[in-house]
């Protein structure tokens, strides 16, 4: 088997090494069809943060916990 490690999940904010907690599910209507998912992962203190600026711009989708199972998985 090949099966490489997990990759660490590391919350996407900028300069934040703290371990992610949440999934923050988005798509951007204009360039990404109805059921594609971007990713974003958020630590605690990040999660606020991230929804706040996907929730302004209309892209936030659902936001899981990390490790929640995702067939579309597409992570940025
Ligand atoms: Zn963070």
């Amino acid at each position: 088997m090949t099966a490489a490690p997990p990759e660490p999940t590391v919350c996407s904010a900028r300069g934040c090494q703290a371990p992610a907690v949440w999934d923050l599910r988005w798509n951007n209507p204009k360039i990404h069809t109805p059921d594609r998912r971007k990713h974003w992962l958020a630590c605690d203190e990040h999660r606020p943060t991230l929804t706040s600026f996907l929730s302004a711009r209309g892209f936030l989708r659902e936001t899981e916990p990390v490790g929640a199972d995702d067939p579309l998985d597409d992570a940025t």
